[in-house]
């Protein structure tokens, strides 16, 4: 069984929003393309308590975003959400990164519950977000492959997006146009 996860493709990283992820919205078509073809589809969303770690105001590295229950954190109103089976809410706990779909939150149990072995993976951010969500499910003893033209980069440093594939594919990721 095969599952697509869509990773944090929420209005808060795409242009306009707080933590815009540059070009974010240009995967909203290649994400809908890749759940047309999907058995199984799982959206994630960074879903914050307003006083998340992450935060620059609590000395983390991250404007205030994807607040749970704000106009910034819903999904991209592009993403055809009658595709989408499963939506996972992560980073909920303020003192964790929750970069990762998979970190406290219900995604390998829900995957497992439908034998699933092999994931796809777009969405945002390429260098933070789904990365750490790709790796968890190799962790996890999944096949996984990264769309990477159904992702973009934060690319806070030049050159992060292609140190995220070169670290993706040393784990067994692997990386697609
Ligand atoms: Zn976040």
């Amino acid at each position: 069984m095969r599952a697509l996860i869509v990773v944090d493709v929420q209005n808060d990283f795409c242009p306009g929003g707080a933590l815009e992820v540059p070009d974010g919205d240009a995967v909203v078509d290649a994400v809908n393309q890749l759940a047309t073809g999907a058995p199984f589809v799982v959206a994630t969303r960074d879903w914050h308590p307003p006083d998340h770690g992450s935060f620059a105001e609590q000395g983390g590295p991250w404007p205030v975003h994807c607040v749970q229950g704000t106009p910034g954190a819903s999904l991209h109103e592009g993403i055809d959400q009658s595709q989408i089976d499963v939506i996972i809410d992560k980073g909920q706990a303020p003192d964790r990164e929750g970069y990762s779909g998979f970190e406290g939150t219900e995604l390998e149990r829900v995957l497992r519950e439908h034998d699933v072995d092999t994931v796809d993976v777009a969405g945002l951010a390429l260098d933070y977000c789904v990365k750490a969500t790709a790796l968890d499910a190799r962790r996890a003893g999944l096949n996984v492959t990264v769309h990477r033209g159904a992702t973009r980069a934060v690319e806070i440093s030049p050159g992060d997006a292609d140190r995220a594939i070169a670290e993706l594919r040393a784990a067994g990721v692997e990386v697609v146009d």
